[in-house]
């Protein structure tokens, strides 16, 4: 049983016959283990898996924490055994009478049929000890079948005659066939193996065990004709194994599996010929071996060292991982093998080199001897034709080395190159500019980048420039030439938190891969792993809070990657270069769709849905579309060319939008019903957060939006009524967001004063113990608004744990200021917050423009009542599955989950759509769920959006 964490796991491994339990990843996540994978790297990001000083010193585990552990396990196992009513953990042992399968699962788990393994040892062999512990393993060495060759081999290991033949069959019971020969030999020879002049021959009939010839000593060549398990050739240490499938067998052996996983692991030397496919992580960590093999599984030669593999056919994902020596040689039948290789390490070459073809078409012709393949044959018959398909494998530490090794030998062959030698670096020798890229990209170093480099400290313009201007704050420029910097930062984890939709990005945008990309330069494949999850990133690249960065395992002890500026670098880059164009769907459904509001929600669920060939109209009450993109969030934050420009490609695309068309009252919501096919509500959450207290009559008191979004109609040459700051002192009461806009669009219109209230206390500057990584932090942090009025006031303009009481008024029905308490929070007995106000702390602050930014309470009513939907007790639509109880009637965004995030909205209209795509179709869509995965059962491809 994998992966024990719980007392239940530990419960059903007994019952299904453990007696023993061991734990491993679980004490490690005590410890603080993130499941980051890299250990091998020696890059250990909390120091658990390293001995580097620097990272040793994150380490914060505790040996109590894993004893807690343990113990809260052991009470669970405790819990469960008493519910079952077993007294000891003997007692659990084999008792498969106490297990039953559960009904529910997915329909592929319901189809297991588990009843060979729930049946109980004893029915089997009755009279059998079952009970773990009780009695000593017997291995029955004797009777191996490795006995009889060591028997007939002993003349040759001790000198007596140079050379023995034999013949035996072979079972899969029959492990480690080999290795006490080798053995025998070690001990005698040492790592050298037998004499040139002496060789032991075995010709094996049959299925071999598990490490059949594992650490096979030099001087011994197997050969079987029948297959093997898994780790064949282990630490093979010289010798030869050759394995075809039986001779009368029938079939193709390039499409069927010879051997099983992990295959010549640890390898040091020696060959090994295997007609047939082999399966996962074949040659891992080959030193030396050579081999040829007819296709492999997942992970090939992942961190190999040395040695040469040729594979002449299909290969898994993920090849080459971390391979820094040796080559491997592939030919790429369909193509694809760039898109499985894991180009981080090595480079993809032609097979175009004498040496590499001289090597190659050995290899093919003892292949051929050795094992009949015929795929062998047929490519040493065109061969001309088919080099062209190889591809060579070469790591680019191996190229540095082999470069290195070379100009030291012409060095030591010419004297008088002696002075030019003092070059430190190889490559700065070389002049070709294929080089010379490659040694630009490496100069920095991805692997440790997070140990060397900060991150990026100045995303912003200055504030004494910006708040000048109405443009977007961010210092593009800058950002942008430290980028391949800042992505060397990202440590690539094998548990990437950061895209993980409960704590990083609601999106499950594929960050570490285009972090990646980026650092690699490949910025197209970096934009098109991006649009795999994200419709805008040009709007989440800017006003996104970046919950990814938060969650980011770096995080934990450093500051973490710079998600968000290398996101919006991508699509950036992407517009610049005119790769974004529209792209109108191929065929259409005959369904029509209508999506009420164009805010984020609706926006990318109108774009999933025109994707999918439904006909999408959006209808938008406002004048323009966008929804708090276009009328919310300010134009420092987002600028509206940017908006429009992304509506101006979905109109291109063939979405229709009607703006000025307020649904509930100039078209009734349930005529929307029953003319669309399917209709979805993403209509915000518009209703503002009220603060009734005496004097909220007054004039000069307004919510924030009406602030906002009448500001921003004027920038764009709309009549200007609304409220302005210019020369008042303004009270903004509620943070968040919201007042952070308020803040910056006051101080632009020229505030004499700002100040903000915030009823909760100043957080902490660093997380609290309730609030671990990779939660969100609650730490006291400095917007862009909050610098700005730093800059131009000289203080920060909140006011923490305050209560407003009452709105003084000036005498004429105008507010004149904010009557105020300060407050205290303490935990009462249950635990839970109180506020107290605190007596004698009255004050009162002059006010001539108060905005409330305290948020919203959800949806407006008309479009709910109209249709007669049912609301949840947060006054948003309910749903199940984004479905309301209407049944063509779907919601997303805001309107649905309460006020939130433009990522969150994007992640709720691409998952609406989805639902509402299968809705219409009636079967399952193949539009993505979260992380950009396309559920396997589609019918029909979408077409990439770039
Ligand atoms: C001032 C402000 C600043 C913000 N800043 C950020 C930020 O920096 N980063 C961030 O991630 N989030 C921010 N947010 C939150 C974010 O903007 C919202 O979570 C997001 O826009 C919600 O998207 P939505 O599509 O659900 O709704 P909305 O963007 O609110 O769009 C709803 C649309 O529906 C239209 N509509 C409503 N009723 C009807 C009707 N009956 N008929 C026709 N149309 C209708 C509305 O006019 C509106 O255009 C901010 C919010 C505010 C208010
Ligand atoms: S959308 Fe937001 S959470 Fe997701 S990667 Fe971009 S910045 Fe991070
Ligand atoms: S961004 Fe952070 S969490 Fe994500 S892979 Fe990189 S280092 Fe890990």
């Amino acid at each position: 049983m994998n992966s024990f964490s719980k007392g239940f796991d530990v419960v059903v491994a007994a019952l299904l016959g453990a007696d023993e339990v061991g734990f491993s990843t679980a004490p490690l996540i005590v410890m603080g283990c993130t499941m980051m994978r890299k250990c091998h790297l020696n890059t250990c990001p909390v120091g658990i898996a390293t001995q580097d000083p620097v990272l040793r010193k994150k380490f914060t585990g505790q040996p109590e924490h894993v004893i807690n552990y343990l113990f809260m396990l052991a009470e669970e196992v405790r819990e469960n055994m008493a519910k079952l009513g077993v007294r000891t953990f003997q007692e659990l042992i084999g008792r498969t009478d106490l297990l039953k399968v559960v009904d529910a699962g997915s329909p592929k788990a319901k189809m297991l049929n588990l009843n060979l393994i729930l049946q109980n040892a004893l029915h089997m062999r009755p009279g059998v000890n079952i009970k773990g512990g009780s009695e000593k393993q017997d291995f029955q060495l004797e009777q191996r079948l490795e006995n009889e060759l060591i028997a007939k081999a002993k003349p040759v290991i001790d000198g007596e005659i140079k050379k023995v033949d034999v013949e035996l069959k072979i079972r899969n019971e029959d492990r480690a066939f080999g290795s006490t020969l080798s053995y025998y030999i070690s001990c005698k020879y040492n790592e050298d193996g037998l004499p040139e002049d002496s060789e032991i021959n075995v010709r094996l009939t049959g299925s071999a065990g598990q490490s059949f010839c594992a650490f096979l000593a030099k001087g011994v060549h197997v050969t079987l004709e029948g297959d093997a398990n898994d780790y064949v050739g282990k630490g093979l240490s010289g010798g030869t194994i050759v394995i075809y499938p039986p001779k009368s067998s029938p079939f193709e052996s390039h499409l069927n599996v010879i051997v099983g996983n992990v295959c010549l692991y640890g390898a040091t030397s020696g060959k090994a010929y295997m007609r047939g496919i082999a399966s996962e992580r074949f040659a891992v960590r080959n030193s030396g071996a050579t081999a040829v093999v007819e296709g492999v599984g997942d992970h090939g030669c992942e961190y190999m060292t040395g040695g040469v593999v040729l594979i002449l056919g299909l290969t898994g994902r993920n090849f080459a991982a971390g391979m820094s020596g040796g080559i491997a040689y592939v030919w790429d039948i369909d193509g694809k093998f760039s898109m499985k290789c894991n180009p981080e390490m090595v480079e993809l070459c032609k097979l175009e080199d004498k040496e590499d073809v001289s090597l190659v078409l050995t290899l093919l012709k003892e292949f051929r001897e050795l094992t009949g393949s015929v795929v062998a044959e047929q490519l040493l018959s065109e061969f001309d034709q088919r080099r062209k398909e190889f591809v060579k494998v070469f790591p680019y530490e191996y190229q540095r080395v082999l470069r290195q090794k070379a100009a030291e030998k012409e060095s030591a062959t010419q004297p008088q190159a002696q002075e030019t030698a003092k070059i430190q670096d190889i490559e700065d020798a070389v002049g070709d500019p294929a080089v010379e890229q490659r040694k630009a990209e490496r100069v920095l170093d991805k692997v440790r980048g997070f140990m060397k480099y900060p991150r990026e400290a100045a995303p912003y313009r200055p504030a004494e420039k910006r708040m000048k201007d109405w443009d977007e704050v961010y210092n593009f420029t800058h950002v942008r030439k430290g980028l391949r910097v800042q992505s060397a930062r990202c440590m690539d984890c094998g548990v990437p938190f950061c895209q993980s939709n409960s704590h990083g990005c609601p999106l499950g945008n594929i960050i570490p891969k285009w972090n990646f990309l980026v650092f690699q330069n490949q910025w197209r494949q970096a934009l098109n792993h991006l649009l795999q999850t994200n419709n805008f990133p040009e709007f989440t690249g800017r006003v996104c809070p970046a919950p990814c960065e938060a969650a980011c395992v770096l995080g934990i002890s450093e500051p973490s990657v710079t998600i968000k500026n290398i996101e919006c670098a991508i699509i950036d880059h992407a517009f610049e270069n005119g790769w974004i164009v529209p792209q109108v769907p191929t065929s259409r459904t005959d369904k029509k769709v209508a999506i009420v509001g164009s805010g984020p929600a609706g926006l990318a669920c109108a774009h999933q849905l025109n994707k999918a060939g439904h006909t999408v109209t959006v209808f938008e009450r406002n004048d323009r579309v966008g929804g708090l993109l276009q009328y919310g969030i300010p134009t420092m934050k987002l600028s509206k060319t940017v908006v429009q420009r992304r509506v101006d490609l979905l109109t291109a695309e063939g979405i229709t939008f009607k703006t000025n068309v307020n649904v509930g009252k100039d078209i009734s919501a349930k005529e929307l019903s029953e003319e669309y096919d399917a209709v979805i509500l993403c209509t915000g959450a518009t209703w503002p957060r009220d603060l009734p207290l005496p004097g909220r009559q007054l004039n000069g008191i307004h919510f924030a939006m009406e602030f906002l979004e009448s500001w921003q109609k004027k920038q764009l040459g709309a009549n200007f009524d609304g409220p302005h700051a210019k020369d008042k002192h303004v009270i903004i009461i509620g943070g968040g967001d919201t007042g952070c806009d308020c803040i910056a669009t006051s101080l632009r219109q020229g505030a004499a004063s700002i100040t903000t209230f915030e009823i909760l206390p100043k957080p902490g500057p660093k997380r609290s113990k309730d609030n671990p990584w990779p939660q969100w932090p609650r730490v006291f942090k400095v917007d862009y608004g909050h610098e700005e009025v730093q800059v131009r006031y000289g203080s920060d303009p909140r006011v923490f744990s305050i209560m407003t009481q009452e709105f003084t008024d000036d005498g004429k029905g105008h507010v004149s200021g904010v009557k105020t308490v300060n407050v205290e929070w303490v935990k009462d007995d249950s635990g839970r917050w109180q506020m107290n106000q605190v007596p004698g702390t009255e004050k009162v602050y002059k006010a001539d423009l108060v905005l409330l930014a305290m948020g919203f309470l959800g949806p407006e009513r008309a479009i709910g009542d109209q249709l007669q939907l049912t609301l949840d007790p947060r006054s948003n639509f309910e749903t199940k599955e984004y479905k309301t109880n209407v049944s063509n009637v779907f919601a997303a965004g805001d309107c649905r989950r309460g006020q939130s995030l433009v990522v969150w909205a994007i992640s709720e209209g691409r998952q609406a759509a989805r639902v509402v795509d299968e809705y219409l179709r009636r079967e399952v869509s193949a539009l993505p769920v979260p992380g950009g995965i396309i559920k396997p059962s589609l019918l029909q491809a979408i077409p990439c959006s770039v």
